[in-house]
């Protein structure tokens, strides 16, 4: 067992742009997802800690940045899940300029934990992130959710089918993936490994 720095985190601060955000005092990752693509529940296995899912959950707070503080200033940041059905089209144009400037401008940032639905990934909004996230020379972790749903091995086909549409996308290694089941805490490891790498160079 590696250690968990993750159990310590604890929500500091909710923004709904780049100027409310908290001074950055050192690195932060952005945990990014559609809607339902399991991202509370990834951080929940993650930080042991179903309150803070819950406070990203809370109404009013689902379209907010919320700051989770680890140690040190680092902070795992919640971002609002994409493609609610139910916000309107001007509320996602928001979002795509709140998040977009959040995640060009934001110092401190380290990297993207992208969160998919193994049964659905590449879809236009992780694309979209991916794209991005390689133009502007930002690490990109993928997360393959849920995969409790699928047998091992099919789980595992999927993951190197994305690693192969990875590869011909030409991204480098700026992104890895990994398969993560929140149900069965599989997968927890590894992404506490990638997040230390992450904000290893912010560590005091
Ligand atoms: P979010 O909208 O991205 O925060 O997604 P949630 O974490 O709320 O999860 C959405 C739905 O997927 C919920 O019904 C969860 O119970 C379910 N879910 C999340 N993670 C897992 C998982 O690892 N395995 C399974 N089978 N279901 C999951």
């Amino acid at each position: 067992m590696i250690a968990n720095p993750y159990r310590k985190a604890h929500f500091l601060q909710s923004a709904s742009n780049l100027a409310q955000c908290p001074v950055a005092m050192g690195g932060e990752v952005a945990f990014a997802g559609r809607s339902n693509a399991g991202k509370s529940s990834a951080i929940n296995a993650l930080t042991g800690n179903r309150n803070l899912a819950r406070t990203s959950k809370t109404p009013g707070r689902t379209q907010l940045l919320n700051f989770f503080q680890v140690d040190d200033g680092r902070c795992l940041v919640d971002l609002p899940g994409y493609g609610y059905a139910k916000v309107s089209k001007s509320v996602k144009r928001q979002w795509d300029i709140n998040i977009s400037e959040y995640l060009r401008c934001r110092k401190g940032l380290r990297g993207i934990v992208l969160l998919m639905d193994i049964r659905h990934p590449l879809q236009q909004f992780d694309t979209m992130i991916i794209n991005w996230a390689v133009e502007a020379e930002m690490r990109v972790h993928i997360l393959l959710t849920k995969s409790d749903k699928l047998k091992s091995g099919a789980a595992n086909n999927i993951r190197l089918k994305v690693c192969r549409h990875l590869q011909e996308a030409n991204v480098g290694d700026l992104v890895s993936v990994q398969t993560f089941s929140a149900r069965k805490s599989e997968g927890i490891e590894q992404l506490i490994d990638t997040l230390n790498k992450l904000l290893e160079s912010t560590k005091s």
